[in-house]
């Protein structure tokens, strides 16, 4: 049995962000990683990845790189959680115990729940931004394009980067125009969701981007088949369930159906009823083991799930950790901080950043609502430049430090 003072189970941007921070404390054989993974992947640039403007490889690095030296990397998946007797159970059936546990598994992508979906995407048409086996496929479909309807999806249910599935689609409206080729495309945007973007300041910009660009916006309409043989997509009214509608597809970019990971939802002692790690919105503690914390996509605090989020989390968490750990309590609080920069084609981008409850939380003095080259440029160069080098490492506990500079104090 292996044991160990911290185990943090995922090694994406949450689990190995906090092991660093939390290796450079303890010191060496006192953090373990749980990661199967090989490759860590910058999945924010894999909508860049899918307009072209970068390559997959870009956006990995070796697991061995990222994760901190110090710390023992157990190269398995943990296949289940018993948070009474603080203990792991791994992939080889090793049991690995903790006095501390951090929860960062991500969320879980369903490619089977949309029927046909799995088999379509290796069928030409077909390509998803959320993998980093088909998002340069996306762009090789752009290139392929001819006529005919570009459709694009957005599932019903939580999903990552609630903002990747309609910022794909403004980067192939604007590489069919660059190419002269936009005249001969419809572009549709089926989202299951009642709005386009769920921060209104932000949704008011993106209804004015959609109506100049000619793009069809079809809410409350979610994808439930996929047939590769007619190249048609099957979608229903969420509304009007008896509703079915079939288009057929010169392209279809899908955001799979999501949840929280199985492993997780087997264990209701550490989940909500959804099987997200049940903790404190505001303390990242968990509501009913206090030597458990979550953070990022996994975890039940109701945000945005994003990258951003994750590293104003991280702050937090790493606070609240320590300060448990050395016998005190959670005094710092996560106001729900995230980030998406909606990136509308090859220059511009809407950078939307806002907290709990939707509540616009800009890190600029100047109307982010507005689509500008500045954030663009930030979210193609600067944003990998953080993520890599500050992120990972630990150092980078999101923009409010900044924030408040800009806004002479005045900003929460
Ligand atoms: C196309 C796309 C665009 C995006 N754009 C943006 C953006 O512009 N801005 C932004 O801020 N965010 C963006 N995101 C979201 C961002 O990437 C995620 O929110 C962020 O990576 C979440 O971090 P995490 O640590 O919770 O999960 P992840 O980074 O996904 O890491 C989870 C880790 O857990 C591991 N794991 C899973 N199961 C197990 C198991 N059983 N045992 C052990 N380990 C396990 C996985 O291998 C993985 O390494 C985007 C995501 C995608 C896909």
């Amino acid at each position: 049995m292996l044991r160990y003072k911290l185990v943090v189970v995922g090694g994406g941007s949450g689990g190995c962000s906090v092991a660093a921070k939390f290796t450079r404390k303890l010191g060496k054989g006192q953090v373990a990683v749980i990661e199967p993974a090989e490759k860590h992947y910058y999945q924010p640039m894999w909508t860049m990845v899918g307009g072209g403007m970068k390559t997959v490889e870009q956006s990995a690095r070796p697991m061995k790189d990222v994760l901190p030296a110090q710390a023992d990397w157990i190269r398995e998946r943990a296949v289940a959680f018993d948070p009474k007797s603080n203990k792991v159970t791994t992939s080889s059936g090793d049991e690995v115990t903790y006095e501390y546990l951090v929860v960062a598994m991500g969320i879980q992508i369903n490619w089977d729940a949309i029927k046909g979906l799995k088999e379509a995407l290796d069928t030409p048409g077909v390509c998803s931004n959320y993998s980093p086996k088909y998002a340069p496929k996306t762009f090789e479909e752009l290139k392929a394009f001819r006529e005919g309807n570009a459709i694009f999806t957005f599932p019903n249910t939580p999903i990552k980067c609630p903002g990747a599935p309609q910022k794909i689609l403004y980067i192939a409206d604007q590489y069919l125009r660059k190419t002269g080729k936009r005249d001969k495309a419809t572009l549709i945007y089926n989202t299951s969701l009642p709005v386009l973007f769920g921060v209104k300041k932000y949704a008011e910009s993106l209804w004015k981007v959609v109506e100049d660009r000619g793009i069809v916006v079809n809410n409350r309409r979610c994808l439930t088949e996929v047939r590769p043989d007619t190249r048609e997509a099957v979608f229903v009214d969420l509304d009007r369930p008896e509703q079915q509608f079939i288009d057929k597809y010169e392209l279809l970019h899908v955001t799979p159906n999501m949840s929280a990971p199985d492993v997780l939802k087997a264990c209701p002692a550490l989940t909500d009823a959804a099987g997200y790690v049940d903790v404190d919105k505001h303390t990242l503690q968990h509501n009913r083991h206090p030597n458990v914390f979550a953070i990022g996509d996994c975890s039940s605090v109701p945000t945005s799930k994003t990258a951003a989020a994750v590293a104003a989390e991280c702050g937090v968490l790493g606070k609240n950790l320590w300060s448990v750990m050395s016998g005190g309590q959670c005094t710092a609080s996560y106001d729900g901080y995230t980030s998406c920069p909606l990136v509308t084609g090859y220059s511009k981008c809407i950078l939307a950043e806002f907290k709990f409850d939707g509540v616009p939380l800009e890190t600029f003095p100047i109307d982010q609502g507005k689509e500008r080259w500045a954030p663009f440029v930030m979210k193609k160069e600067l944003m990998p430049f953080l993520y890599w080098q500050l992120m990972l490492k630990g150092y980078w506990n999101g923009p409010k430090v900044i924030r408040k500079a800009l806004h002479l104090g005045l900003s929460d």
